[in-house]
């Protein structure tokens, strides 16, 4: 635990096995209410990690609202289990939707789905069994209280702001305290590695909602950056700029794979760049492949939107993309 504004610490509440090493969860304390920031996955480790940091800050659970940034595992899953009664729990409103309406076939469709678009099935299978939202998600009858854009939260001396921005998750928010140019940020900007941009829905087109949303925040005054996971940053703007740029590239990269002919999304994300420890894609745990499956997937539809690919459903409902050609 580390105090690092007046008032605001970051307990780093760790994600054993994840690449992402921990979540940091900020906590804002009150002079009566405190508010909690994500919180790590629901098991164990991490509840003992979190209920420490926030014994050492001096936070009483039965005095704590919380504001989960997205409904990912790592940031929304403790939440059930340490929100006491009457606890405000604060969240963008297309992820209280999809924590809401959460069964057991939404797994069963994105198989389907990955597996038409050039997934094996068996890898598949072993990347959904140790997949950490199955396993480490909050429970999904918490009553959610949702916020939108510039609604605000006050605690102590701080004022802070919502900001939605869809992108990483279609309902992910932001808190922004303009007065002390605070910025927590959740998963939008990262600095030592890049948010996960990734097709969960089909009616969605997630990688030009996440463009959006950085324009959306860049002009903002901010001198302290409260990320979702690593370290700390000054202001946000280079980064933008470097994700942006980021984007462009594999943008690139997934238009010049197609120029060889008709492919399948599993195809492409084998071909494009991984900013990843493993030396080839063979290589990749399954888990891993499947988060560069669903990026590459955010680049396809991106790119038909844009009117440059082009969507082929063949026998069995197989999906392959191919390049218009005069794009
Ligand atoms: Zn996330």
């Amino acid at each position: 635990m580390e105090e690092i504004l007046p008032s605001i610490y970051r307990i780093e509440v760790p994600l054993p096995g994840s690449p992402l090493k921990a979540t940091n969860s900020y906590v804002i304390k009150g002079a009566e209410q405190s508010l909690i920031v994500d919180t790590g996955w629901n098991r164990e480790d991490c509840m003992e990690a979190l209920v420490s940091g926030l014994k050492e800050c001096g936070v009483d659970l039965q005095q704590a609202d919380f504001f989960i940034t997205h409904m990912h595992a790592d940031h929304s899953g403790l939440v059930s289990t340490l929100a006491a009664e009457g606890a405000r729990i604060y969240f963008g409103r297309v992820d209280a939707d999809v924590i809401r309406s959460s069964t057991p076939e939404h797994w069963d469709k994105m198989i389907d789905f990955a597996s038409k678009c050039g997934f094996p099935r068996e890898e598949l299978e072993r990347a959904i069994g140790s997949h950490p939202g199955r396993r480490y998600s909050p429970d999904n009858s918490l009553t959610l209280y949702v916020l939108k854009d510039g609604d605000t939260i006050s605690i102590g001396d701080y004022l802070f702001e919502c900001i939605e921005t869809p992108g990483h998750t279609a309902g992910h928010i932001c808190l922004y305290e303009p007065a002390k140019k605070i910025f927590i940020c959740g998963d939008h900007i990262l600095f030592d590695i890049t948010p996960n941009i990734t097709l969960s829905s089909e009616t969605q087109n997630p990688l030009k909602e996440y463009l959006v949303s950085l324009d959306k925040v860049y002009d903002l005054d901010v001198e302290f950056v409260l990320p979702g996971h690593r370290s700390i940053f000054g202001d946000q703007k280079e980064r933008i700029r470097q994700l942006k740029k980021h984007h462009q590239t594999r943008l690139e990269e997934v238009i010049s794979s197609l120029a060889k002919g008709k492919q399948n999304a599993f195809q492409i994300a084998s071909q494009m760049t991984w900013d990843i420890v493993y030396k080839s894609w063979d290589s990749f745990p399954p888990a891993q492949k499947l988060f560069a499956f669903g990026e590459a997937l955010a680049h396809l539809k991106y790119l038909e939107e844009e009117g440059q690919v082009e969507r082929e459903i063949e026998a069995g409902g197989l999906v392959f993309f191919t390049r218009v050609s005069n794009a």
